[in-house]
């Protein structure tokens, strides 16, 4: 791990916790937790609502009014981070929300900014409005899934000691899915983007200039990352989290969707160039990273796709092709790899993951 990322946890943990006092339609029991606020510079910080899933939200103060990037599961979440950023602000202009992908928990919340644009990928226009169209039906299957999920969480708390390490985990995950359940049933809004685009938008807010492109499938097939150049921020939404070659296994699309593998390469050739002094990559869970990080993963994925590509022109076959790729001198997967707090992989299923990525890739091209 590199002096310049340490510093930067150490800094991390010196975080302000707020206790908000619980307003309009939200019961004073039903959220528990604090919000954490981590401060990048004066107009950047990144809000925390729950341990469980660490959604990140980021929150921008720029001279034409604050930007709000993912917005959480749902309306009591959001209604508790609106209000924290205009504590923390000290001012309430709301100028745009951006949603990275379309999933409810970086979705859920828009209701509670549906006074403010809210620009996002056109898929996830699309998808939203097909929520809102299934209305109450969709919002049901969606409570039962939820309802399963507290379920399955009660079963292994069960079996689990008090004193372990994901004990807490699970209940707060149980906790989280209550809360959604609740805001499901309480007069729950589908708010669509007002402000949808298909390959590449432009956000000028005077003294920071907010870049957005479209990954097409990727995690979901709603995906964007966010370059932040005056803040030094690059936003990857939930392309890539602490769970190392995730490409794989945080990618929603991969499994019916063809991943558009040459689109992010292409994207984060630009957008990783040393010229461009990107400092903190954030992700839509848990740790904040640095450009290396990133580089690191994105190597990898270069590496993977280039081999394929010239194995599948040199006419050969894959099982000869895996078996080069199955060096694990090349494929090292050692303790840089790891940087990963809360997943701590065993290099084993970082060395499985490999192999599935590689099968994956090989059979999509
Ligand atoms: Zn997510």
């Amino acid at each position: 791990m590199n002096t310049l990322l340490l510093k930067y946890i150490a800094k991390w943990y010196k975080v302000l916790f707020i206790f908000l006092f619980i307003q309009g339609n939200i019961s004073a029991q039903t959220i528990k937790d604090s919000i954490k606020i981590n401060r990048f510079c004066d107009n950047v910080i990144v809000l925390n609502v729950e341990p469980v899933q660490q959604n990140n939200t980021i929150a921008i103060a720029t001279n034409k009014g604050i930007v709000v990037i993912d917005n959480n599961i749902s309306q009591s979440y959001a209604l508790l981070i609106r209000n924290a950023i205009i504590k923390e602000f000290n001012r309430d202009d709301f100028a745009y929300v951006i949603n990275t992908h379309c999933d409810w928990d970086h979705v859920g919340g828009n209701q509670v900014f549906k006074d403010i644009p809210i620009v996002a990928h056109k898929n996830c226009l699309d998808t939203l409005k097909k929520y809102k169209e299934e209305g109450k039906e969709k919002l049901q299957a969606d409570s039962a899934w939820a309802a399963s999920s507290i379920s399955y969480y009660k079963d292994i708390l069960k079996e689990m000691p008090e004193n372990s390490r994901n004990y807490h985990k699970y209940k707060n995950a149980i906790q989280r899915f209550e809360i959604f359940i609740n805001d499901l049933n309480s007069n729950f809004e589908f708010v669509p983007p007002t402000i949808a685009f298909t390959d590449y938008l432009f956000l000028d807010m005077d003294n920071i200039n907010i870049f957005l492109y479209y990954m097409g499938n990727a995690h979901r097939n709603s995906d964007i990352i966010i370059y932040i150049p005056e803040a030094n921020l690059l936003i990857i939404g939930d392309l890539q989290f602490d769970m190392n070659i995730s490409h794989l296994r945080s990618t929603g699309a991969g499994f019916d969707q063809k991943l558009d593998i040459k689109r992010w390469i292409e994207i984060l050739s630009i957008i990783l160039n040393s010229n461009n002094d990107i400092k903190y990559i954030i992700p839509g869970h848990y740790n904040i990273h640095n450009k290396e990080w990133l580089v690191r993963q994105f190597d990898y994925l270069k590496t993977i796709w280039n081999d394929i590509q010239q194995a599948k022109q040199n006419n050969i076959p894959f099982n000869e092709f895996l078996e080069k790729m199955c060096d694990w001198n090349k494929f090292s997967f050692d303790e840089s790899w790891k940087l990963d707090f809360e997943f701590k992989l065993e290099i084993s299923e970082l060395q499985k993951r490999h192999v599935e990525l590689i099968k994956l890739i090989w059979e999509q091209n």
